[in-house]
Parts: structure tokens; C-alpha cells; sequence
């Protein structure tokens, strides 16, 4: 068995630990090993070392014999550990509450988790799943800048809503101008419409004529945001109306 770093093996044998109810102790630690015993003095050992061969490290010695009774308090259970085991449960269902994840780790695993302990290991995930939000976005407002580097006069607004940090990421550039948008509502097409407004200072709309094909929210938006313009639709919407 191999491991890419010395975190995810520890992970590995954190599971191990506390699916089995073992109590393990880190017998030694570098940054290029780590060997765990057993805390009640078993034959049990488990030697895991950089692969020479590979790169990665890999388990050079296990011996599984335990003579001891199973643990209900088990220090392999990290809060690290807790939050990988917990990661996916929460980030499907933030209002997964620190009771069940008491009570699944209970039941799973016999395993009994403060509820202190198991507040710090929600707001781990929390603020890791949030971390890697920020990066995405981060990603998305150096595209915008890169836009207008490029693009001298390009007008990018970037609008991340809360409920829809990923969907509703909104991004609008002149002489082309698009948006993505979680749906076309009223609400969304005011918005661009207005930008639009703003960006070529088109005033009230006088003198425009805007084709488009005749989606109902964005008629409405026009109207409302140009209330001079013309507008026509687009023959094969038409058509296909
Ligand atoms: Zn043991």
C-alpha cells in the first residue's frame, strides 16, 4: 500500500485506528517515517517510510496483533481525520448538526466525540470548503482583470451571489457582452440590461433598436430599463415561436 505524503498515510492509519477501536501512539516521527504502537503495549506495529523506488511512502512493516479491549476514546480520531471523514456529509448538507456527527461516529464506530471537539472539527470543514470557494473566485476576478488589461474599455463586473456561488457568477464585457446567470428571470435580464445601459450609454434608449428573440423577462426588462428603444425580434424566433 502506498501513500502520496505522510498525511494521508497518518490518515489512513487515523481509520484504522478507529474503525478497528484501537487506541494507537505515534512511536516515532520525522519528516521522512512515522511508527505507531499500540497503547496498551501489543505486539501490534506499523512502520510507514519513504518509498525509495517510488516517490511517496509506503508501509515497510505491519504487524495487526492487538491483545487489548476495544477503545471508546481514541486519540487517532484528530481533528484532521474527523474533518476528512466528515467532509463530504457537510459540504452535501450544511445543516448536518454536530449531534449527528456525534451520533454517527457513535454508531459507526463506537466512538465518542466531545461536542467541543466535534464544533472545531465543523468549523474546520467550514472554513476549508470556504477556502476553496475564495480560490475559485480568486480565479475568476484575475480572469475579469486580464480582460481588462487586454481589453482597454472593457467593462467586467463579477457578482457572485451567496446561495449560488458557483451558478450565478456574472461576468459582462463591451463590444461583446454576455452573462452567465442561474436563470433568465426578469430579474437576471434587468440586470444586464442595465449594464448594458450604463457600459454604451445608452440613456432611455432613444434611437436603439435591440433584436432579441422573445423571451418574456427579457421584453419586460427592456422596456422597463430602455423605455425608448425599439425592438424587434429575430426572424427564426419567429419562426419557431
Ligand atoms: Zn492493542
Amino acid at each position: 500500500m502506498s501513500f502520496k505524503d505522510l498525511d494521508e498515510a497518518k490518515r489512513v492509519v487515523s481509520y484504522y485506528a478507529v474503525s478497528n477501536k484501537k487506541g494507537l501512539k505515534v512511536d516515532h516521527s520525522d519528516s521522512h517515517r512515522v511508527r505507531y504502537k499500540c497503547d496498551s503495549g501489543c505486539p501490534f506495529v506499523c512502520l510507514i517510510s519513504e518509498d525509495n523506488k517510488n516517490q511517496g511512502f509506503k508501509i515497510k512493516t505491519l504487524h495487526l496483533e492487538h491483545n487489548c479491549q476495544p477503545t471508546f476514546k481514541n486519540r487517532r480520531a484528530t481533528q484532521q481525520a474527523l474533518a476528512h471523514y466528515f467532509k463530504n456529509k457537510v459540504q452535501n448538507n450544511p445543516k448536518y448538526k454536530v449531534k449527528d456527527m456525534r451520533q454517527d461516529l457513535d454508531v459507526q464506530f463506537s466512538l465518542n466525540i466531545s461536542a467541543s471537539k466535534m464544533k472545531r472539527v465543523k468549523r474546520l470543514i467550514l472554513e476549508k470548503l470556504e477556502g476553496s470557494y475564495l480560490d475559485d473566485f480568486n480565479r475568476l476576478e484575475a480572469y475579469a482583470q486580464e480582460l481588462r488589461d487586454s481589453n482597454p474599455g472593457t467593462n467586467v463586473v463579477i457578482n457572485i451571489s451567496k446561495e449560488a456561488l458557483e451558478q450565478d457568477s456574472q461576468k459582462h464585457f463591451y463590444p461583446l457582452a454576455w452573462a452567465v446567470v442561474d436563470r433568465e428571470t426578469s430579474r437576471t435580464w434587468k440586470w444586464f440590461i442595465q449594464l448594458l445601459r450604463n457600459s454604451l450609454e445608452l440613456a432611455d434608449g432613444e434611437g436603439l433598436t435591440l433584436m432579441s428573440d422573445m423571451q418574456k423577462g427579457l421584453i419586460d426588462a427592456v422596456t422597463h430599463v430602455l423605455p425608448k428603444a425599439h425592438h424587434r425580434w429575430c426572424v427564426r424566433h419567429i419562426e419557431a415561436n
